[in-house]
């Protein structure tokens, strides 16, 4: 009777999961500890938090420098499309858990909280101030096996925190259903993602929009920059990019 076994196992989880939300990403203990959110403060104050200038493109921190303009050496050798970018925290063992949970866990309670990590992450609040942000798009074949795309949600809940400053727009299209890039070098992720994005023919964007483009994670930054040149291509010149996570 394993499999039956195993059919209770999976409703018994799935009965956990409506009425307990998950736990804190970082610690796992039981959520709204304080009342009013999903990670513990304690948790978040573990988080590796940027707050200072780092690379202008990958925005990934270079110690002892708070300059708005410099430039880290992976990025030196092969400088992406969009002006500037920049993330809210470094992917260490914490941070790659909140990514974790909220990608393959399919966790949006996580995000409740992303109001707050703003204040968290100053350079990155200012960074967004007074524009579009366009959450990377999944192929359609993707986002019905996976039932959401977390890009998306971020950008939402990046709204929810900016206010009135910033829109979402969902203008671009994956075209092309790529395969996973994890196990792909720079190199590789490039090709991979080379023509995979189209800007949808009715969009509310403007040509002078300042435009942020909006990921989980910048790992070498080629999907974004994919983005990007669809963006560059149909006449948009002020094309940014945000992350939550760098690694
Ligand atoms: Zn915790
Ligand atoms: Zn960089």
């Amino acid at each position: 009777m394993d499999w039956m076994n195993k059919v209770i196992q999976k409703y018994l989880n799935y009965l956990s999961d409506l009425f307990f939300p998950g736990n804190c990403p970082v610690c796992e203990k039981a959520p709204y500890k304080d009342g009013f959110s999903y990670m513990c403060l304690e948790c978040e104050d573990l988080l590796a938090w940027i707050n200072k200038n780092g690379c202008k493109f990958c925005g990934i921190p270079m110690s002892g420098f708070d300059f708005d303009g410099l430039i880290c050496a992976a990025c030196r050798q092969d400088p992406p499309r969009f002006l500037k970018g920049k993330c809210m925290f470094l992917l260490d063992q914490n941070g790659k858990k909140i990514i974790h949970e909220i990608k393959y866990h399919g966790a949006k309670d996580v995000l409740k909280d992303l109001p707050r990590w703003l204040k968290r992450s100053i350079p990155f609040e200012e960074f967004l101030r007074d524009s579009v942000l366009i959450p990377v798009p999944l192929h359609k074949k993707r986002l019905k096996k996976r039932g959401f795309n977390q890009s998306v949600w971020i950008a939402h809940a990046l709204k929810k925190g900016m206010g009135d400053s910033v829109e979402v727009s969902e203008a671009l299209i994956r075209v092309r259903d790529t395969p996973t890039q994890t196990k792909l070098n720079r190199s590789q992720r490039k090709r991979n993602v080379k023509n995979a994005f189209a800007l949808k023919a009715k969009n509310s964007l403007e040509h002078s929009n300042k435009i942020v483009l909006i990921d989980d994670v910048y790992t070498t930054g080629a999907t974004l920059d994919a983005c990007a040149k669809v963006l560059i291509d149909g006449g948009f010149q002020n094309v940014y990019v945000a992350t939550l996570g760098h690694g």
